[in-house]
């Protein structure tokens, strides 16, 4: 009898238990606050190496405290985190940085370079061991970099940034809960700062009217921190044109003309701290078209182009998703950016190595592979061949979809799919 009021007890705490122990695993190793760490990738084509920089305490924790760990397995870095006395891994995200597509251009062939990359968990208790790992062709993690972090460490920065006036401009719940994201100004000047609002709530609010945004615009919120620029614009080396702006925007990343990113990610995590976030929106005011997006870096679009809305959305798809461009005609072709013998991490292209792991579940049966691009499959799931800069050996699920090109409220629905599982890792 004993035994089974034990049982009991036992299934009733199992019962509706785990958010209850995601939420204690939070509050037993974390406080409500970021753990900054700064450092500097280094390399070429084919090798890379990690060197510390610098760690930070910033005052907010925008993330789920019940979702510690992550459970896509995208990005071709991880961040782990462990406690350092149980090693138990309490924190972990997948993540992309500029370094890795810098590696398969021609530059990287020939010369080393050093990129700043910043990785952020919250805050922790106790000593923990992190470790930041990349991914190998064949989906195994190497470990790159390991250090223990003692909390107490007096070198941790605790440094006021800025502060510039933040905005919460689409308010709908508490940060834990919410996906939070933070659009960042580049090229707006202290006069152009009213235009600024305008275009982030403007661009905000037309991606919360898209598919699948729509029906999950309650669990969105949208911070602006409002910092001004020397000059207005952008740089656009290729017509010698050179603008100081906060967060050093530039377009012809990586000499593609319409690749607009910056490489200052100190300035833009030290700005984006003003606020608690998830995900990183940098508006460029400029109106040239032009754009990109990094897998748990940060998404950025130009402001004032007819596209703009487009972009917006495709580079969030990128940054927020994980998704991939299902384009394959594009300028930015990257040599040898896919293995074609195997499956790619990215949901919504796939090589068939794998497909079982992607969107078979959603094809009506019968359904060709490949699939025509006929009148009859123009709105159906299917595995079209192109995408991700290759016309043969990857497949992408739409006929199209805003991930291929400028379709507005386009995303197909392998995307939509995938978007939702994010928002639901976020918010649930
Ligand atoms: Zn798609």
């Amino acid at each position: 009898m004993k035994i089974k009021l034990i049982l009991l007890v036992h299934i009733l705490l199992f019962v509706g238990g785990e958010k209850l122990f995601a939420q204690n695993q939070f509050e037993k190793y974390f406080i409500n606050s970021t753990l900054r760490f700064d450092y500097q990738r280094s390399g070429n084509a084919d090798t890379g190496i990690i060197n510390y920089a610098h760690m930070k305490h910033e005052p907010f924790w925008g993330g789920s405290k019940k979702n510690l760990i992550d459970k896509f397995n995208y990005g071709m870095y991880r961040l782990m985190v462990y406690d350092s006395t149980t090693n138990e891994l309490i924190y972990s995200r997948g993540y992309k940085t500029l370094f890795h597509e810098w590696q398969s251009t021609d530059e990287a062939k020939k010369v080393n370079k050093s990129f700043y990359e910043v990785v952020v968990m919250p805050f922790p208790k106790k000593s923990i061991r992190i470790k930041l790992q990349h991914r190998t062709l064949q989906h195994k993690f190497i470990t790159d970099f390991e250090m223990v972090i003692n909390p107490k460490n007096y070198f941790i920065s605790k440094e006021k940034v800025t502060e510039y006036p933040t905005k919460k401009i689409i308010d709908n719940n508490i940060p834990e809960k919410s996906v939070d994201v933070v659009i960042l100004p580049d090229g707006y000047t202290q006069a152009e700062m009213g235009k600024f609002r305008e275009d982030a709530e403007k661009y905000a609010k037309k991606l919360l009217q898209w598919k699948p945004f729509l029906k999950n615009k309650k669990k969105f919120n949208f911070w602006i921190v409002e910092a001004p620029s020397l000059e207005s614009g952008t740089d656009i080396p290729g017509d010698n044109i050179w603008k100081n702006t906060v967060l050093n925007s530039s377009f012809y990343t990586f000499d593609s003309e319409r690749y607009l990113m910056t490489e200052d990610i100190k300035t833009v995590r030290d700005i984006a701290s003003c606020v608690p976030y998830d995900q990183i929106y940098i508006l460029v005011n400029t109106n040239k078209y032009g754009g990109g997006g990094v897998y748990n870096y940060y998404s950025l679009s130009s402001a004032n182009n007819l596209l703009s809305e487009f972009v917006f959305a495709h580079e969030f798809g990128h940054g927020f998703a994980s998704l991939a461009d299902e384009y394959y005609t594009a300028d930015v072709a990257y040599e040898g950016y896919y293995d074609l013998s195997v499956e790619p991490y990215l949901p919504n292209i796939t090589t068939l190595v794998d497909f079982d792991s992607k969107w078979k579940d959603m094809l009506k049966k019968n359904t060709p592979i490949p699939t025509p691009t006929t009148e009859e499959y123009r709105n159906k799931v299917g595995v079209f061949e192109g995408g991700g800069y290759l016309a043969k050996g990857i497949y992408r699920p739409a006929y199209n979809c805003t991930m291929k090109s400028a379709v507005i409220d386009g995303f197909c629905p392998v995307c939509q799919r995938a978007i939702q599982a994010m928002i639901d890792f976020y918010t649930k």
